[in-house]
């Protein structure tokens, strides 16, 4: 059957010298992906020959689709061979010889002297095939089109010089030999191959078998393989309709995939139409504590074959804690960074993203608001840092973000503000230390005033976003102010007070006082630091951290003329003990503000000691 006539010699033309150097120079790093490029071009000869027998213009024999990759460690060959629609004599000529050629040169011309990584190169400029010279210096092709033409052998230096002529074959479909160089000799090993064959290629649309030459002979006739089981599940659930997808397989995919014995939170299955044209699965992980690592890991697939994981450009920063599966055909298989950068259609998919998250968890809140709030502790970081990069993502779910109440239970912004509007309109009180702040809190609550729980650093940095982007609302935390604290009629004997404690409080810090009248009598004086004053202390902490100043200078010591004791004070009930119990007010007022340093705590137990010796 070998026709004599058939056989030609080549060279690789021209640009031949430029080539073969370059992808062994410049792809030197992701060596490994010449498997992916092969199995990947054997999958597509397979999914082209099942096109055509669903067109009706093939009658599909018996034998089923599969994809073989076989090593031979003696005689140093790695072979991928498939069944799918092979190549004629021309056709090889064509995409093989010539096609992939002038996606090279096209590249040389476009990029010669820059400095880029490979990634962008192989497959984007239909090098793919040729990326098997990373590991090979002579690449074998034997094929058969899936028609009458005959069987081609075609064979190539890693020079690039090319012989092609009547091939051995009976069945369509092609097989890749790639004898291995020096280069490549640590991929003639099962775990090796097996590795990088569940990397990319474990949801590939054909089946995957991987055969150690040397210790099972591979049957001849394709098909015969008995109870083996491939590499590769060919039908992921991404690709599944969502109405019929269990809840059960949810689960289970996300376990085979990320290996984690956890359930997820919830998940989201994206099928995304025209334009967009992508499918996913993105789950959102039980973190169980913060020493676990945030990153999640977003997987991107080309038509099933695995690309790279956490593409950033694709997944925004925020949002990188996610789990899941992208498949986004519309990608070329080889995406570089520039390019992701500058693809207006990978912004478009990252837009979608957030979008169909903050679907998600607006829909969560909608209509399962108590598990909604089960675990907003588990999402709120994740939520309130989404918000803080990306006004659009706070947009959408601005009316599901929920405060977490001192005391426990859960409002949203809304709600908490519409319970506002009569007695402190526009604003948020919120306490960032429940034991610390308690006294205050307690005054708050006492007015029936909710207090909201900020208790970590980035609640206080997400609130000044939310000041940013809402109009009107001013998160004030609880020792800030008494605007919401006072009492009827106005302070008696002001000025008197005043001097009092101006005299006993300025021990080397500048404090202001002021007499007031506070709804809780019980509480002789209460200390405050305005809200921006403090927020400007804190941001002077974060930059000069070792320069920490004792008392924010603007501190404000409210004294309260209602409160039994300051009445008898100023009424000169203490007689010449009434500097001693102003002293003892204002430590009081200190400690309930902030704790105390070493100094201060010792002068306060040694004042309390003589105030209580001074009892009769
Ligand atoms: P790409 O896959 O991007 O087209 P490749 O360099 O990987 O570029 O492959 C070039 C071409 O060679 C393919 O488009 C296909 O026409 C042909 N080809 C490669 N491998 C096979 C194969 N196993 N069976 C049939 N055709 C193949
Ligand atoms: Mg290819």
């Amino acid at each position: 059957m070998a026709d004599e006539n058939m056989k030609k010699n080549g060279g690789i033309s021209v640009e031949t010298e430029h080539i073969f150097p370059i992808i062994k120079k410049w792809l030197y790093s992701e060596k490994e992906i010449f498997l992916r490029e092969l199995v990947s071009n054997a999958s597509d000869a397979v999914t082209k020959l099942r096109r055509l027998a669903s067109l009706g213009q093939y009658e599909a024999d018996t034998d089923a689709y599969r994809i073989t990759v076989s090593f031979n460690k003696s005689d140093k060959t790695i072979t991928v061979t498939d069944n799918g629609i092979g190549m004629t004599a021309d056709e090889v000529e064509r995409y093989i010889c010539n096609m992939a050629l002038s996606g090279a040169v096209e590249f040389i011309q476009k990029y010669e002297g820059e400095q880029e990584s490979g990634d962008g190169i192989i497959g984007h400029f239909g090098l793919g095939f040729y990326s098997s010279f990373m590991v090979a210096d002579r690449v074998d092709i034997l094929t058969k089109s899936y028609t009458d033409a005959p069987a081609v052998f075609w064979t190539c230096t890693e020079e690039g010089n090319y012989e092609i002529e009547a091939g051995d074959r009976d069945a369509h479909g092609t097989s890749i030999v790639m004898h291995i160089s020096a280069d490549g000799e640590e991929y003639l090993s099962e775990y090796k191959l097996r590795e990088i064959l569940e990397r990319y290629c474990s949801f590939m649309p054909t089946e995957i078998y991987l055969v150690d030459e040397e210790k099972e002979e591979e049957p001849k006739k394709d098909g015969e393989a008995g109870a083996e089981t491939p590499i590769n599940d060919t039908h992921p659930l991404w690709q599944k309709n969502p109405s019929d997808c269990t809840e059960e397989e949810y689960k289970a995919f996300y376990q085979k995939v990320f290996n984690d014995y956890k359930d997820p939170l919830f998940y989201m299955h994206i099928n995304a139409d025209y334009p967009l044209n992508f499918k996913g699965i993105l789950y959102f992980p039980r973190i169980r504590d913060q020493y676990e690592s945030l990153e999640g890991k977003v997987k991107l697939y080309y038509n099933q074959v695995f690309v790279a994981d956490n593409i950033k450009e694709v997944i925004p920063e925020y949002l990188l804690m996610l789990r899941g599966v992208l498949d986004c055909p519309e990608l070329p298989l080889n995406v570089s960074r520039s390019y992701l950068q500058n693809s207006g259609y990978v912004s478009k998919i990252s837009a979608h993203i957030i979008k169909k998250v903050a679907d998600k968890l607006n829909s969560l809140f909608n209509q399962q608001r108590e598990r909604f709030e089960e675990i907003w502790k588990d999402i709120r970081t994740f939520v309130e840092y989404g918000c803080m990069c990306d006004r659009k993502f706070y947009d959408r779910v601005e009316k599901s973000l929920l405060f977490a109440l001192v005391g426990g239970g859960f409002m949203t912004k809304e709600e908490y503000l519409a319970e506002a509007k009569e007695k402190h309109e526009g604003k948020v009180y919120y306490a960032t230390d429940e034991k610390l702040q308690a006294q205050y809190i307690a005054m708050y609550e006492a007015k029936g005033i909710k207090v909201v729980l900020f208790d970590s650093i980035l609640d206080t940095r997400f609130a000044e976003s939310v000041e940013r982007y809402a109009d009107g609302v001013k998160f004030i935390r609880v020792d800030a102010e008494t605007d919401a604290l006072k009492g009827d009629g106005e302070a008696e004997n002001a000025e008197a007070i005043v001097t009092l404690f101006e005299k006993v409080a300025n021990d080397g810090v500048k404090l202001t006082v002021r007499a007031e009248v506070l709804a809780d009598e019980t509480v002789p004086a209460i200390l405050n630091i305005s809200e921006d004053a403090r927020r400007m202390e804190e941001m002077m902490k974060m930059y000069m951290p070792d320069n920490p100043s004792p008392m924010p200078s603007e501190a404000t010591l409210i004294v309260n003329t209602k409160n039994p004791i300051v009445k008898r004070l100023s009424d000169g009930g203490y007689g010449e003990k009434a500097d001693a119990v102003a002293k003892q007010i204002y430590s009081l007022a200190l400690v309930s503000q902030r704790p105390l340093s070493a100094d201060e705590m010792k002068r306060f137990l040694k004042d309390s000691y003589e105030f209580l010796s001074m009892l009769s």
